[in-house]
Formats: C-alpha cells, sequence, structure tokens
C-alpha cells in the first residue's frame, strides 16, 4: 500500500471565459489568485490557480479557459462534486452572499451528518461547501469574506462511476479506507491527511459516461510531500500495472499522470517548491509567468491573452 499520499494536491477543470471565471473564483468565493500561467502544453491559454494565501497543497483549484469552449455534460467516468471547506456555522452566510451575486442551483443538503451547500461556477461547474468542525488550516482573507466565514481548502471531491470496484481498490491502495456509505455514496478517508482528504465515490450504473468540456473537472491532483515520495508513488504504482507518465517539471509542483479503472484522470504532484518560488508572496499571481521554454512568447501572450481585471 502506498503511504505518501496526503490528501488532495490541486483539481483543475475546463472553463469558457477567464474573465469570468477569474471574477467568480476571487470576487464571490473570495480565494486569491496565487498564479497567473499558461498552459504548459497549450501556451495561448490561461493556467489560473486559486487557493489560500500561498496556495498550499489541498487548496488551490485551477483552471484551462478555452474562449468560447463548449459545455460539458455529466455523467460517469468524472470528477462530480468539488467540495469546499468552510468553519462551523458558515452556511448562512454563504447561502446569502450566492443568492446575493447571483449564482445558481443554491441547495441546502446533509450528506454523512454534514451540512453542505450545492451551487453551481459559471459554466455549470458542480460544487459545494461544507462546514468542517475541526480544520486548523487558514484562508485567504484578502478577496472579501470574513475569517470567520471563509473557505479553508478542499472538503474533497466525487468520483461519479459506473462501477466503483476498481476504482475503490486503487483508491485503498492509495492510503484512503472506507469510512461510511448511504445512499449510494461510499466515503472514503485519508487518515491523518492534509484537511483535503475524503473522496466519496457515486456508484451509478444507470447514468451515462460524461462528456467533457467547460464546467468539467479535467484532472484532480493528490498531494505528496517531496521527488522522492512522488518516485515511490510512480513505481508502486507500475508495479500495480498502472501506465503512469514520467515525472513533469511544472515549475511549481513536480507532477506524474495515470487514468484509473473508472477513465479519471489522476495526478500525483508534490508540495514543493510552491508557488512563492518565481514570485513574492505579496504579489503572487499578479504578474504573467511563463516557464522558460514559452518566455520567447510573452509579447504575443501579452496581447493574445484575455485581460484580467484584477
Ligand atoms: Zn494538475
Amino acid at each position: 500500500m502506498i503511504a505518501e499520499i496526503q490528501g488532495l494536491h490541486h483539481v483543475t477543470s475546463l472553463a469558457s471565459d477567464a474573465a469570468r471565471n477569474n471574477a467568480f473564483f476571487t470576487d464571490v468565493l473570495g480565494l486569491r489568485r496565487v498564479k497567473k500561467t499558461v498552459n504548459f502544453d497549450a501556451p495561448d491559454v490561461y493556467h489560473l490557480y486559486y487557493g489560500d494565501g500561498v496556495g498550499s497543497p489541498g487548496s488551490v483549484m485551477t483552471y484551462f479557459p478555452f474562449p468560447n469552449a463548449v459545455r460539458g455534460r455529466a455523467g460517469t467516468g468524472e470528477v462530480g462534486t468539488t467540495v469546499f471547506a468552510v468553519p462551523q456555522g458558515a452556511l448562512g452566510f454563504w447561502q446569502d452572499r450566492l443568492a446575493e451575486k447571483s449564482v445558481q442551483n443554491l441547495e441546502l443538503t446533509t450528506r454523512f451528518g454534514e451540512r453542505r451547500l450545492h451551487f453551481t461556477g459559471p459554466d455549470g461547474d458542480d460544487f459545494a461547501l461544507v462546514e468542517v468542525a475541526k480544520d486548523g488550516r487558514a484562508p485567504w482573507t484578502g478577496g472579501g469574506v470574513p475569517e470567520g466565514h471563509a473557505i479553508l481548502g478542499f472538503h474533497s471531491t466525487s468520483l461519479r462511476l459506473a462501477d466503483g470496484g476498481a476504482e475503490a481498490e486503487l483508491l485503498r491502495f492509495m492510503g484512503y479506507q472506507k469510512q461510511d456509505a448511504a445512499q449510494g455514496v461510499d466515503r472514503y478517508l485519508r487518515e491523518n491527511g492534509n484537511g483535503a482528504h475524503v473522496l466519496d465515490l457515486e456508484i451509478d450504473p444507470s447514468t451515462a459516461q460524461s462528456q467533457p468540456g467547460a464546467g468539467s473537472v479535467h484532472h484532480v491532483a493528490f498531494a505528496v510531500e517531496n521527488r522522492a515520495a512522488q518516485l515511490e508513488v510512480r513505481r508502486a504504482l507500475m508495479d500495480t500495472g498502472y501506465a503512469v507518465t514520467p515525472v513533469i517539471d511544472r515549475n511549481y509542483f513536480w507532477a506524474i499522470y495515470f487514468r484509473t479503472p473508472g477513465g479519471i484522470l489522476f495526478e500525483v504532484a508534490t508540495n514543493e517548491p510552491g508557488f512563492d518560488h518565481d514570485e513574492d508572496t505579496a504579489h503572487l499571481g499578479q504578474a504573467l509567468k511563463l516557464p522558460h521554454q514559452h518566455e520567447h512568447l510573452r509579447d504575443h501572450l501579452l496581447d493574445s491573452l484575455q485581460p484580467l481585471d484584477n
């Protein structure tokens, strides 16, 4: 069994409009944009990162905004709801705030005894906030949401599958243990994780396969401390038969990728070196940062990328 995985590192989704995406995560959800860069594999497209004050692993929601991308269709074989943790008692505040800002599809529910507020993002992205009693993480408070209510990081994501057997086996191999089950959902937990260490398996054989597009999650990344731990995880996965990519330098972390039995793209990303290694913490996310291989495109990109308000 793999012991190195600490919980989620980041979740990466597709969007159709960079400025609208940026406004939603900074002005509505009150997260900090911790990096403004480009998709290293398609540099004409932004890669925008939103999280806590420093972009701690387990807090970082990232987007590839492809202008005018067609909306995805929800279904199986994808990440379903991405859930953020907020302090106990904060949901009333969020219900008022999201309604006032015309956020769509607000719905209060309870799952495994936790109160959660569902809502959708600008591209129909499936989100929820859940109240968490004990969470030692510190939120970003520069986004206009009071500290007692602000988002602490991820709580969980759900994986929507037609058949959960092989996926559950993978999660156990990755160090997660089944904690509970109710209403077609199996909850898995990584003991002593980084705060973002819950995964819900939603099994529904009657639902059609998802179709990726704007509002869909592209991949979900799990956190390991460093490159040595990542190599251990890579070896363990490959010994079990998974086809894992070589280690790829993403400037702010190192990444490996593999596809799960249910068809979801998983990444394992290092906590090092972090988002403050190429700009100071006070100005994180403001300047356009480019990896050295795309630095020669800077003038073209400054012309062609959609300007962001802040
Ligand atoms: Zn990633």
